[in-house]
């Protein structure tokens, strides 16, 4: 069993405002209000609710993250959110180059890699996404394309800052879809960006990293696939916008901690 602490966390969407988000909490405390020391547990409510999310959760175990930051502090960005407004809402997580924000809305390995450093510089752990498409993995150049994805999101990050990044890989195929990655899959995925990792800074970094899998987890797949020696968690979209399905996620994952 390694050392590495599972990390369950919900991404939200754009899904749950304030009201809304609110008694989602609510009912994650009441299905829920126990959580092992063993597993971590985030939620990435949208940007309009962090503030309630924080205030609700201060005496409670789970983390809350963003889905988005801007990689510079301020200025003329209208419309975006910088990572001094994400800490000072307490914050302590965020998502960057999640596949819907890589197809939707120009983000790039440049900007992942910015973003990553501007997190990092102001001590938001970075959750950064890779994960290839269907027609890559038919290709069979979905090793390419992630250890790609991993050295370019990953550059010039110091061999101290690495260890507060967590990274999810993400098949684009299996998001929101209801396809899972097989477990062997996964596993053979995250051992090969464990190995990626270790080429890239040292063995005892790539055996402290944490690596999620994302791509419909839900409670009767989460097991299965938490289970697989390189799997340190769960990056959740549909099944954290119910309270019982992500609390049973969360469960699983103490009950194999
Ligand atoms: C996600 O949005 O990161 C995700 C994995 O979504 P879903 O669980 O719905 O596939």
């Amino acid at each position: 069993m390694s050392e590495r602490q599972f990390l369950i966390a919900g991404n939200w969407k754009m899904n749950g405002g304030p009201f809304e988000a609110a008694e989602l909490l609510e009912g994650l405390r009441s299905a829920k209000n126990e959580i092992s020391e063993e597993v971590d547990v985030l939620v990435c409510p949208p940007f309009v609710s962090l503030g309630m999310a924080v205030k609700y959760l201060h005496d409670s175990d789970i983390q809350v993250g963003a889905q988005n930051l801007h990689f510079e502090d301020n200025g003329a960005f209208t419309g975006e959110i910088s990572a001094t407004m994400l800490a000072e809402s307490g914050c302590n997580f965020v998502l960057i180059g999640h596949s819907e924000r890589r197809q939707y809305f120009g983000e790039n390995d440049e900007t992942v890699n910015k973003k990553a450093h501007t997190a990092l510089s102001h001590k938001i752990a970075p959750v950064v996404c890779v994960g290839e498409s269907l027609d890559q993995r038919k290709k069979d150049t979905h090793f390419d394309v992630v250890s790609d994805q991993v050295k370019k999101a990953l550059q010039d990050i110091s061999d101290s800052e690495i260890l507060d990044v967590v990274i999810a890989y993400e098949p684009i195929w299996a998001i929101g879809t209801g396809e899972t990655a097989s477990p062997e899959q996964a596993q053979e995925m995250h051992a090969f960006i464990r190995a990626e990792i270790a080429a890239l800074y040292n063995e005892e970094t790539a055996s402290a990293i944490r690596i999620l899998y994302g791509g419909s987890m839900k409670p009767a797949n989460a097991e299965e696939l938490l289970s697989q020696t390189d799997v340190d968690g769960g990056l959740i979209g549909g099944a954290s916008l119910k309270a019982d399905s992500f609390s049973e996620i969360i469960s699983i994952a103490e009950k194999l901690s």
